[in-house]
């Protein structure tokens, strides 16, 4: 994470320039004498790339850094961004004072020219804050989602236990329930809940350094670190760590080798009174493929599971999420959607979403008709039907009108436009969206690769070759995607 860019960039944006800024200084490394790089570089940054102007903006702390260092490394600043960024892409040079303690590009320059920080022989509680922090972003990705915090969770009669301790847990880390194991079918909020506890902690005490990591994540981190011989490396990371959350933690299932040093991790955590929470789609003792000693460490804290919401929950949900939306809905349409959408959270999210979108493209309130269609679209049988993209694509089923029309409602259903969905953004959502579809474009309508990418704006075939294997990849591992993709597939297969 680029602590010190505006807080208004998106996590999305900002681990975007954090891989563009390493590349560069790559790039820069190859052309210049590292002693030059560290005298001008230290205070420079990535700070903004604007798609629009096709510019890109690089900060310094001030005029004269700014001044100097143009002269010496435009050329290959310039060369840089051509070739990895983007041709037509202008590099625009800024002063940006928030660099005047240093930037982000001064812990890659450091890593990559292997010059250890004089304070790094301080111990890790010395070295505490945002240096940390920026170094295991720059080596885990985002440490986790700002985006779920307590005060956006509902807690209801189905996860009140789960909440509570997670609350206990946020309030003193590391001691009250060590660890916090949460469980439950997909789609409750586990994923939710425990990242609400590291915005929490953070929130508390910004020196704390809480990493999320999804346990597919885990497993490559640990594989890697195996093959290239890094695993002290690796460990040595984790010791910066006051809070470790493993997502479905399920997929560590028949990984021997990871399970063996992810014992030794949690064992120090716990060790060393640092707070680990897990999740997982059942209990510890129900893991099967994960050892025992494992499982049974799993249990020495307090393990919590979340239920489907009742009715009023699923109501106040929905609620919330107009709420946050700035939006209204009346409440028998919301009752209507609540009675039928039982078993999964995000699908009531998604329900909603194209609900919003259909209202914001017809300029009129949600009718009881839109509810039914859209309730319809994801597999809940209503009564009446109508001519709406939904229907219009049950008509004609493998025609090219028809998966305009699946894009149409996919888009709908992330509350995405279709737009976007086609556009070259990068956004994790997207993404996957516009991956998901790419696959079904080629499975289902049995799609060429070039036709794929060409729809999707893509370059040439291997655009879909990438996009389609990345995500065949992810449907094994994400039970997010994977459910999505069910969705969508029994659209089409209806
Ligand atoms: P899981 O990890 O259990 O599969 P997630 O945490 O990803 O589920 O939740 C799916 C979606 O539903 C997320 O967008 C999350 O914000 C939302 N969600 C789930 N439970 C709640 C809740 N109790 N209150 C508000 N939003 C919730
Ligand atoms: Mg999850």
């Amino acid at each position: 994470m680029l602590l010190d860019l505006p807080e208004t960039y998106s996590e999305e944006k900002r681990t975007h320039l954090t891989e563009l800024r390493t590349n560069i200084i790559l790039h820069l490394t190859s052309q210049h004498d590292p002693k030059k790089l560290l005298a001008f570089l230290p205070k420079a940054g990535l700070v903004n790339i604007e798609e629009g102007e096709k510019k890109l903006y690089i900060g310094f702390a001030n005029e004269f850094a700014l001044t100097q260092a143009k002269k010496i490394f435009h050329k290959s600043i310039k060369e840089a961004v051509h070739e990895l960024y983007h041709p037509q892409f202008e590099v625009e040079y800024v002063v940006y004072p928030p660099f005047s303690n240093g930037s982000p590009l001064l812990i890659d320059l450091k890593k990559l020219l292997n010059i250890k920080d004089s304070s790094s022989n301080a111990s890790a509680q010395g070295k505490k804050g945002q240096e940390i922090k920026s170094e295991l972003s720059s080596y885990f990705g985002i440490l986790f989602d700002p985006h779920f915090r307590f005060d956006n969770f509902i807690a209801g009669a189905n996860n009140q236990f789960a909440f509570s301790a997670a609350k206990a847990v946020a309030e003193n880390p590391g001691t009250t329930y060590n660890p916090l194991f949460l469980y439950g079918n997909v789609g409750l909020g586990k994923t939710h809940l425990m990242q609400a506890i590291a915005n929490e902690i953070v929130t508390n005490d910004p020196r704390k350094v809480a990493v999320y990591l999804p346990s597919t994540k885990l497993v490559d981190e640990i594989v890697q670190a195996i093959r290239g011989n890094k695993l002290t490396n690796l460990m040595r990371k984790f010791d910066d760590v006051d809070v470790l959350l493993i997502d479905d933690i399920q997929f560590l299932a028949g990984k021997d080798k990871t399970q063996e040093v992810f014992h030794n991790i949690f064992n120090d955590f716990h060790m060393k009174k640092k707070q680990v929470i897990m999740s997982s789609d059942c209990p510890p003792k129900e893991l099967i493929g994960i050892e025992s000693r494992l499982r049974s460490r799993f249990a020495l804290g307090l393990v919590a599971d979340i239920q489907a919401p009742d009715f009023e929950t699923r109501i106040a949900i929905l609620q919330s999420k107009l709420d946050a939306k700035d939006e209204m809905i009346d409440f028998d349409l919301l009752s209507l959607i609540a009675e039928k959408i039982t078993t999964n959270v995000r699908e009531l999210e998604g329900a909603l979403n194209i609900l919003l979108t259909r209202k914001k493209l017809s300029g009129k309130e949600v009718s009881q008709e839109d509810v039914e269609a859209c309730l319809q679209t994801l597999g809940y049988s209503t009564v009446t039907q109508k001519i709406t993209p939904e229907v219009a694509f049950q008509q004609n089923k493998k025609s090219d009108s028809s998966f305009d029309h699946l894009v149409e409602m996919v888009a709908n259903y992330y509350g995405l436009s279709v737009a976007e969905l086609k556009s070259d953004s990068r956004k994790k959502e997207i993404t996957t969206a516009r991956q998901i579809l790419m696959l079904i474009a080629k499975q289902y309508f049995k799609w060429t690769l070039e036709k794929t990418s060409d729809y999707f704006g893509g370059k040439n075939h291997a655009t879909a070759i990438y996009a389609i294997k990345n995500i065949e990849k992810k449907l094994k591992t994400d039970e997010n995607i994977h459910h999505d993709f069910q969705v969508f597939m029994e659209w089409v297969e209806q």
